[in-house]
């Protein structure tokens, strides 16, 4: 059946599970679709159906695609699998929508049901398995990534390889990337190896533990860092669980449902005696408020997931709504803010980061209009789907404001995205985490340098 076929007006509370073309395991919530009434206010926040034009590639649309294939109307296919992963999941259309549908849960119930009926084969599925099964979840393994990367940049590898043109036989959007790459440094879960309580420099006010995530820790230990040097100046207690993982962000973002699960019952397990997890990348803070998702089918783990989404707060919020100590050094530069989707439409966290920045003294905050708009990174899309992604940038960079120095955000994905854009359109903002912003600020008044 065509999408022009499928009538967009019948009753979307008539659902007919037993005709359902699902695979039975993890099948799509029928309550998330309920409540979609068709009326179109989703459109216009939609980053790909601002490109397309397509129905098919808009929030209505994949909500319908998506009831159709539990109606038996449609196949669970190469058609229906298109729109789908190529949506951003970047939450923008549940904002947007009246009805609250959460399109973003529904896409990624649908995704883990494509991979189900259609799994990854091939160069593809081979480079998929290496990575989501291989690589994240292993942070040994993703430490020695790190190592090669940064035996890459400091061997001269990275410069000859630039010089003699060899980088070309790389797929472009592999070479925007490459360029852009972040000097590597030795993870934070490495450093603290041996010490995995830190303790604040003053009285301990709370205590906290830290998702250090698996890229966060590779390519943004920095960020880990200041991160840590920020809770410790402000009384926390910071506790690393050693036997912490990836978030599972990224495979459920794949459609694999399962590694998922093993990732988040590891994070349960691991932070299970923390009374607060703080993270510092968007992305992994969404996913771990979500875990209850993954245990629907499993009564035990979905209430220990429940536990632990409760504890789960982003950086951000927690400085601001613990109180941290204003810096009084002057950072004076011109900055604007990004709204990392799953910061601003996955956890509604908007203001308390621009809060931190307006702190600091001597930033001059510039809007940037559709702040909250997709910036085209989502996870590994830009990867996946680097057409649409440079689509999605393009827009995005025309909003960032010309005369700003720095463009803040509070998601690694993000950063390297932006850096991407910077570079591409002949920018010359530096891309930088909001805390690092409020550490380098502390730095300067301590004497520590400037930037
Ligand atoms: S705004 Fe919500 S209810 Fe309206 S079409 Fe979009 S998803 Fe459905
Ligand atoms: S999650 Fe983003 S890309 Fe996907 S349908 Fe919603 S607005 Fe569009």
């Amino acid at each position: 059946m065509s999408l022009r076929e499928l009538d967009l007006n019948q009753d979307p509370a008539c659902t007919t599970k037993s005709l359902s073309n699902y695979l039975p395991k993890d099948h799509p919530d029928e309550n998330k679709w309920a409540d979609c009434v068709h009326c179109g206010m989703c459109l216009e926040s939609c980053p790909t159906y601002e490109i397309t034009g397509q129905e098919q590639h808009s929030p209505r649309g994949r909500v319908h695609l998506i009831k159709s294939v539990a109606e038996g109307k449609l196949e669970l296919n190469q058609f229906f699998s298109d729109p789908v992963f190529a949506c951003l999941d970047c939450r923008a259309c549940t904002t947007a929508c009246p009805a609250d549908v959460d399109v973003g849960g529904l896409i990624e119930e649908a995704r883990g049901q494509v991979r189900q009926a259609i799994p990854l084969t091939g160069w593809q599925g081979a480079v998929s398995k290496l990575f989501l099964k291989g690589i994240f979840p292993k942070q040994t393994r993703l430490n020695k990534l790190g190592g090669l990367l940064k035996f890459y940049q400091k061997s001269g590898m990275q410069t000859a390889v630039r010089k003699t043109g060899l980088i070309k036989i790389m797929p472009e959007h592999l070479v925007e990337m490459e360029s852009i790459m972040p000097e590597i440094k030795q993870p934070v879960r490495e450093r603290y190896k041996n010490q995995t309580v830190i303790k604040p420099k003053g009285e301990i006010k709370q205590e906290v533990a830290f998702l250090t995530g698996c890229i966060m820790d590779v390519m943004f230990s920095d960020i880990n860092e200041a991160t840590i040097n920020v809770l410790t100046r402000n009384g926390n207690e910071v506790t690393i669980p050693k036997n912490q993982g990836c978030c599972g962000a990224l495979h459920v973002h794949a459609g694999d449902r399962d590694t998922g699960r093993m990732l988040a019952k590891q994070n349960i397990e691991a932070f299970k005696d923390a009374d607060k997890v703080i993270t510092n990348a968007a992305g992994c803070g969404c996913m771990l408020k979500e875990y209850p998702e993954l245990f629907q089918d499993d009564p035990e783990w979905h209430e220990k997931a429940e536990e632990f989404s409760k504890k789960v707060e982003d950086i951000s919020k927690h400085l601001h709504d613990t109180g941290y100590e204003k810096p009084k050094a002057e950072l004076n530069k011109r900055i604007t803010y990004h709204d990392a989707c799953h910061l601003a439409h996955g956890q509604g966290i908007r203001q308390e980061p621009r809060d931190i920045l307006l702190d600091i003294p001597g930033v001059e905050m510039v809007h940037m209009p559709n702040s909250d708009r997709c910036c085209g990174s989502a996870g590994i899309y830009n990867i996946t789907n680097p057409e649409m992604a440079g689509a999605v940038l393009e827009n995005k960079m025309a909003n960032v404001p010309d005369d700003v120095e720095m463009i803040s955000m509070g998601n690694p994905g993000c950063m390297l995205q932006m850096a991407i854009g910077v570079q591409k359109y002949g920018r010359n903002q530096k891309v930088v985490h909001t805390v690092q912003l409020l550490d380098w600020a502390y730095q300067k008044e301590d004497g520590k340098g400037d930037l």
